[in-house]
């Protein structure tokens, strides 16, 4: 039965680790990845989740199945930390949240019940996006176009653009937007231009999908949720998949959440009806530990405290990188304005570094990055920022 199997493409990002990972070379760099390390180059255990799971092994519970929508405690937390303490908009009972395999998860049994309630529509994508996003909701049956989104000459969005392509899409199409810290670009719009989007998503009559994978990372927890609060204000219904793979570094854990706000509470009882059989038939109800371990540290105060500085301590890591690689650049007498890499925002820089040169800075320097020119900021220490900065300044002079 498997005899004309063709062999799959390899995914790129994890081809490049596994590139990275058979260089002998000692002072190898890997910037490819979408991980945050710190200034040790390592992937962190923060100190807020290691308490939380000491308190939940002091006295196991057992392992019964969760409901199908996740823990209540756990749900009720993710909306807290997307729409607030005690809105209007949770008292009316207008969230439903469910938790989800990470954010890939979440973006999938998403795109699996749009499937069922909009089976005609075109799922709209910003070019570029997460590579994933495309795969995914072609999985899910759809067809997937782009929207125009990143200005190569200005290294930032091209708006007017953007707007265009949302004025032209058909109404029910479903837009992917990025609600902070855009992957790969790290380009993101304003809180105006964010107003402007969501007046075309209303006039035009389009359905917004609101990607939450990097909360924390751009401003802080409230400030990177600006968008939702927007949206909630704005009267429209949309959908938001959010992940904690980095903003708690529990990648393996596979913690994130859909949430779905909707016009009314009876509408929401029915929505997450339909939505509990999507996952019922897709792995009938999430794991217990990863979810138990982020419900602990939001709900308990002290806990909080200690993963808000933990949070806190990783954005400005990464953002003193950025400053350091665009001063190191200038020093080495780089001739090309490379400040535009401060102003991105997440763990990306889509850096205008050719395919070409991607290749040199791996052959040459032992330097890893995705063909693209994109480059993870928070896979930058104080340990081989200076190795990165002159290998650059070669490739670019
Ligand atoms: N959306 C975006 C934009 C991402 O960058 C990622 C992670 N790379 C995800 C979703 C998926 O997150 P998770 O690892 O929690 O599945």
């Amino acid at each position: 039965i498997f005899a004309d199997v063709a062999l799959a493409p390899r995914d790129p990002i994890l081809g490049l680790t596994e590139a990275f990972n058979a260089d002998t070379r000692a002072n190898k760099v890997n910037l490819g990845v979408g991980v945050y390390y710190d200034d040790e180059g390592k992937l962190p255990l923060l100190k807020a989740v290691r308490a939380a799971e000491e308190a939940r092994m002091k006295n196991p519970p057992a392992r019964g199945y969760q409901p199908i929508e996740g823990s209540v405690v756990y749900d009720q937390a993710v909306q807290a930390l997307l729409f607030g303490h005690d809105t209007q908009l949770l008292r009316d009972k207008r969230v439903i949240t469910a938790q989800a395999i990470g954010g890939t998860g979440a973006l999938k049994i998403g795109a699996d019940y749009l499937k069922r309630l909009v089976p005609n529509a075109t799922v709209y994508i910003s070019d570029p996006s997460w590579e994933n996003h495309r795969a995914l909701f072609e999985a899910a049956e759809f067809p997937v176009k782009t929207y125009t989104y990143y200005d190569a000459s200005t290294r930032g969005v091209n708006f007017a653009g953007m707007l265009a392509d949302l004025n032209a899409m058909p109404k029910d199409s479903i837009v992917l937007l990025h609600a902070c810290c855009h992957n790969p670009t790290g380009a993101d719009l304003s809180n105006e231009q964010w107003d402007q989007v969501i007046d075309v998503i209303r006039a035009k009559g389009l359905i917004a999908f609101l990607d939450m994978a990097y909360q924390g990372f751009a401003e802080g927890i409230q400030p990177d949720a600006i968008v939702l609060d927007k949206f909630a204000h704005s009267g429209l219904q949309f959908l938001v998949s959010s992940s904690f793979s980095k903003s708690f570094s529990l990648y393996g854990e596979r913690v994130g959440a859909l949430s779905i706000v909707t016009e009314s509470s009876d509408e929401s009882a029915r929505v997450l009806s339909q939505l509990k059989r999507v996952i019922r038939t897709n792995y009938s109800n999430p794991p217990t530990h990863g979810a138990a371990v982020v419900a602990a540290v939001l709900t308990s105060p002290e806990l909080r405290v200690m993963w808000e500085h933990e949070l806190a301590e990783m954005r400005e890591r990464i953002r003193a990188m950025r400053i350091a690689l665009v001063e190191k650049l200038k020093a080495k007498g780089v001739k090309q304005d490379f400040s535009f890499v401060i102003q991105q925002r997440g763990m990306f820089s889509y850096t205008g570094l050719t395919a070409d040169q991607v290749d040199v800075l791996r052959d040459k320097y032992g330097i890893y990055a995705v063909s693209t020119g994109r480059i993870c900021l928070a896979a930058l220490n104080n340990k081989n920022i200076d190795a990165v900065a002159d290998a650059i300044a070669a490739v670019v002079a």
